[in-house]
């Protein structure tokens, strides 16, 4: 008889190689056909607790990003999660539609294609058509992730109820009166003719002219003002200098002429400009403070000095700073200040023009007109033109070049310029309307930030209401706080009007005398009319067309003239998704009496109604806090009185081994030799390892990405998977209904596993809970490795395949295991949701067909402490015996363990145990025998009074291990040496226990 066959050994169809990368698309049409996200939230409908993660709208514009990925799998976990906990965690996905980087290519292709002189509606067209392309490209590689949500049905920024509601969100703004128009310096990005928000500026190193230029004194003959600029395109527009009124500062003369110049930079002026035989000659504050200075080439324009004290620096430079109100902060509000025009001489090309701002003869030369700002190779024209003036009119003193880092435009890659024009602005530091706001400070550019200030201190601003609405949110990790903070008060009033055509257009109108017109009910039908037709009808229908539908009853302001062509900033539209989606979308609100996450009632016993549609997370990248985290806070907060979520995480970027951080613009420069798409790691590695590494990565962090680490982490994929593969080969002949072992009938082995796989499970959901995941993938990694493949896998084999079929002790095993894989597959399902998925298929008796619908539910056992600690002892001494074997197989004494007897003598605080437990020693060293003579203390009458059992660290040093062949002989089935072998003379090549197997194998 070939009793190998009466074996009981593994078989399984889980295959052992993964093939993820094809194996994965099936299961995704697997997923949809049998619609598993709607099954999952019509499963949760009823639970008692609601987690809502508001996603973060990317653009749509190329090939999902490996970045991209990792903030969208982020998301995923977090939602797999709590839904297998058991909460009803719906997931709406976004795409942010509109903007410059569309409108950008789009326009680039029409050019391309020869339409130069498409109309914006035309445009608009063409944007949308490239949007929604880019949303089905990035809608499948998102998907392929793994990432489940309502991939149908997802909230788009162009999407005309989208927009409409936007729209409603911005008149309530305007309704309290944040919203103002203003000439102020803002960026422009010339090649994309536009305005720029804080958050579309990017600095980099940049090389500027720096000058020395000589301003005229006036009635001082040769006597000169020098100042230091790095932007001479700036100069046309001077209108004064600013000194330091804290600065000491001398008359200089070299040669025949006499510079004024603050003291401290004299000796570096002085090397600059080659002046080695000069003297100085204090001049005073006041003479200073009343200096006139002639305009270096516009002979007709005087300027005055002013104290600037704020600004001009004592490191750089020569001590006085040139003015001009209508290219910098700085000069914008020195001119406010003292009155002078916010001039800008500027036009959208970047290129020098005239204005009506000063009289003709104050005005730039007429060669100057025309001139672009925007450097070419290095250089502008409008630089070189100021230059070539300066020097024909011996006013240029010295230039050098000067490295320093500049605001770019993030689309274009140039470096933008400071230029003032009439724009919308959101007021940060707007007080609520409560009357004692001076009119005057929304009126077109006399705003004066300091007197409106001391005007209404009783009343908190909205930059310090938005302060405190920050600290009633939870920002992980906790330094988001500051971080965000620092960015509110940093920041200047918002600018959000852009003059593109790709975007919400500003329902705002000009009257005959071109003053604007922005009212809230006018704002209200145009998103009534917008909610109907879509934006387009904006720009499709002319301004009294779009006046007769949306003049609001009773109207007593002007007449409308011209309607205005910019657009909202995009930040507007991203930022407005609490009013779009969390407020709009059932699904995600909570119905009366269902609970944010993790919050108590408390006395009250209910929540407060405004805040049911507050998103419990926004989950994106650390730059986000300039960006989307801060838009959506200031919009939601002036517009629906709160914040609209209450827990903010960040994560870090993707970066190379360099630790540079991966970006879409770096790939378009063909900075790495390997696409970084979603797309080419996952056509390498498939989603679950991607999946698992994005896990393993401390995500607060930034993120290495280099082959080398994923390559690590595929490994620990396979030792999971084959793990998993293990604990499916050994259940084909188990029903849980019919088979299952009771936990206090399980064995000792069977219950130190569940033991330990408890404290994993206790350890997982924490981490899980804390957001680190990194944390759950070292867990069950070194469990798999150590509790599992090294200990107990290896230990049950023998019972498992030698063992009569419905042995007690074999089924006690495979309940454990039966409870270890539906456990794991849950455990493992956020993060490795393919896979765990198909192990789920091969798991019986589940009440659920995917392991994402269920609730997870706890498979481990709690021991007590006495049990506990027997089988942390029981496991040290086969730590501490294992190597003796080792030995002893090296020196040949034996071939397998199972050939061995192996005997312990001597004395040990634990002998009991061992003579006790003779039995469980010999299967987890899996010897054939194992005799245990050891004494104890007690036996041999040491005093351990003051030995702390539990404390002590097992080391066995009085052990004397003695290794022999085993007694009896070989069985042929279970290759155990037995003594009773050949005591059945029906079956004489095997021991007793498998004569009892054979004897019950129905084949
Ligand atoms: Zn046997």
């Amino acid at each position: 008889m070939d009793y190998k066959n009466t074996l009981n050994l593994p078989r399984t169809e889980f295959p052992m190689k993964a093939d993820l990368v094809t194996q994965e698309p099936a299961r995704l049409k697997k997923w949809e056909t049998a619609k598993l996200y709607e099954r999952i939230q019509s499963g949760r409908a009823q639970a008692r607790e609601k987690f809502v993660l508001h996603d973060g709208p990317p653009f749509a514009n190329g090939d999902v990003h490996i970045g991209t990925a990792l903030n969208k799998i982020l998301k995923d976990i977090i939602v797999k999660y709590k839904t297998l906990r058991g909460f009803s965690a719906p997931y709406v996905p976004g795409w942010d539609c509109h903007g410059l980087p569309i409108e950008f290519k789009v326009s680039q292709e029409m050019r391309k294609a020869g339409d130069a002189s498409a109309d914006p509606a035309t445009i608009r067209k063409a944007c949308e058509a490239s949007a929604r392309k880019y949303i089905d490209v990035q809608r499948k590689q998102f998907k392929r992730l793994g990432v489940l949500g309502d991939w149908d049905n997802p909230y788009l920024t162009l999407n005309k109820e989208y927009e409409a509601e936007e729209l409603r969100l911005f008149a309530n703004i305007v309704e309290k009166g944040f919203v103002c128009r203003g000439k102020k310096p803002v960026y422009w990005s010339i090649p994309c003719r536009t305005a720029l928000a804080e958050a579309e500026v990017e600095y980099k190193d940049h090389v500027s002219p720096s000058i020395y230029v000589k301003f005229p004194v006036v009635g001082q003959p040769k006597t000169f003002v020098l100042i230091w600029t790095t932007t001479p395109w700036t100069l046309p527009a001077n209108l004064a200098v600013a000194y330091n009124s804290t600065f000491q500062y001398v008359r200089v003369r070299a040669g025949d002429e006499k510079y004024i110049v603050f003291r401290g930079l004299l000796p570096t002026i002085a090397e600059k400009c080659g002046w080695s035989n000069y003297s100085e000659q204090p001049v005073s504050l006041d003479e200073v403070s009343r200096f006139q200075c002639q305009h270096p080439f516009i002979p007709k324009r005087i300027g005055k000095l002013y104290a600037g004290d704020s600004f001009v620096t004592s490191d750089t430079g020569t001590g006085f700073v040139h003015i001009a109100p209508g290219h910098g902060l700085e000069d914008y509000q020195l001119g406010l200040q003292v009155g002078l025009p916010i001039y800008s001489p500027v036009d959208d090309d970047g290129k020098f023009a005239y204005t009506n701002d000063l009289p003709a003869e104050q005005q730039m030369p007429k060669e100057m007109v025309g001139k672009a700002i925007l450097e070419k190779h290095g250089k502008s024209e409008a630089n070189e033109a100021v230059l070539h003036e300066l020097r024909t009119r011996h006013a240029l003193l010295h230039q050098e070049n000067y490295h320093h880092s500049y605001p770019h435009c993030w689309r274009s890659k140039t470096p933008v310029i400071f230029r003032a024009m009439d724009q919308w602005f959101i007021e940060i530091d707007h007080v609520a309307a409560d009357g004692r706001r001076l009119k005057s400070n929304v009126e077109r550019g006399t705003r004066n930030t300091e007197s409106s200030q001391s005007l209404v201190t009783s009343a908190a601003t909205f930059r310090q209401e938005v302060l405190a609405e920050i600290d009633r949110v939870k920002w992980i990790p906790d330094w988001g706080v500051n971080r965000i903070k620092s960015a509110v008060e940093s920041r200047p009033d918002w600018c959000i009007s852009r003059q593109r055509t790709w975007g919400v257009p500003i329902p705002a109108f000009y009257d005959a005398k071109g003053e604007p017109i922005l009212d809230a009910q006018i704002v209200r039908n145009a998103a009534d009319l917008i909610d109907k037709h879509g934006s387009n009808v904006w720009f499709e229908k002319d301004a009294a067309e779009l006046w007769s539908l949306l003049k609001p009853k009773g109207w007593k302001g002007p007449e409308v003239v011209n309607k205005s062509n910019d657009t909202l900033d995009v930040w507007i539209d991203s930022g407005s998704s609490s009013r779009s989606v969390l407020m709009r979308r059932r699904e995600l609100q909570r119905a009366a009496g269902i609970l944010p996450a993790g919050q108590n009632t408390g006395s009250s016993g209910k929540m407060p109604e405004a805040r049911r549609w507050q998103a419990d997370m926004y989950l994106e990248g650390s730059d986000q806090h300039r960006g989307w985290f801060q838009s959506s806070l200031l919009l939601s907060l002036a517009g629906n009185g709160a914040a609209p979520y209450r827990t903010v995480l960040t994560h870090g970027f993707m970066v190379d081994a360099d630790r540079e951080k991966i970006s879409k613009s770096k790939q378009g420069q063909g900075g790495y030799e390997k696409p970084q798409t979603s797309e080419a790691y996952i056509k390498k590695w498939g989603a679950d390892v991607v999946r698992l590494w994005v896990s393993s990565q401390d995500f607060r962090n930034d993120i290495i990405v280099s082959e080398e680490r994923i390559g690590k982490v595929a490994e620990t994929y396979r030792v999971i998977r084959n793990a998993l593969r293990y604990q499916l080969s050994n259940l084909y002949d188990f029903d849980p209904a019919k088979h299952t072992v009771a936990d206090d009938k399980l064995t000792g082995l069977d219950r130190w596993i569940l033991g330990e796989f408890s404290k994993l499970e206790q350890e997982v959901i924490k981490a899980y809970d804390d957001y680190e995941f990194h944390v759950v993938y070292q867990k069950v990694s070194q469990f798999t490795a150590v509790e599992l493949s090294a200990i107990y896998h290896d230990v049950i084999k023998d019972r498992l395949y030698t063992d009569p079929a419905n042995s007690h002790r074999r089924r006690s095993t495979q309940t454990t295991l039966h409870r270890l894989v539906t456990g794991l597959s849950q455990m493992l399902a956020p993060i490795l949701s393919f896979t765990a998925d198909e192990a789920w298929e091969f798991v019986r008796g589940k009440n659920q067909d995917s392991v994402h619908e269920g609730e997870f539910s706890r498979m481990g056992l709690d021991l007590g402490e006495e049990e506990r600690m027997k089988w942390r002892d029981l496991l040290s001494l086969r730590e501490f015996l294992l190597p003796h074997l080792e030995k002893a197989r090296q020196e040949k004494l034996i071939g397998k363990a199972l050939e061995a007897r192996l005997q312990i003598s001597g004395r040990d605080t634990q002998a009991e145990l061992w003579w006790q437990e003779a039995e469980k020693l010999r299967e987890l060293l899996n010897v054939s025998q194992f005799i245990s003579e050891a004494k104890s203390a007690e036996a041999l009458e040491i005093d351990l009074s003051n030995v702390d059992v539990h404390s002590r660290k097992p080391s066995f040093p009085e052990l004397t291990v003695t290794i022999d062949k085993a007694d009896g002989q070989k069985c042929e089935r279970c290759w155990h040496w037995e003594t009773d072998v050949g005591s059945s003379p029906e079956h004489p090549t095997i021991c007793g226990r498998c004569v009892e197997a054979v004897k019950q194998f129905k084949a």
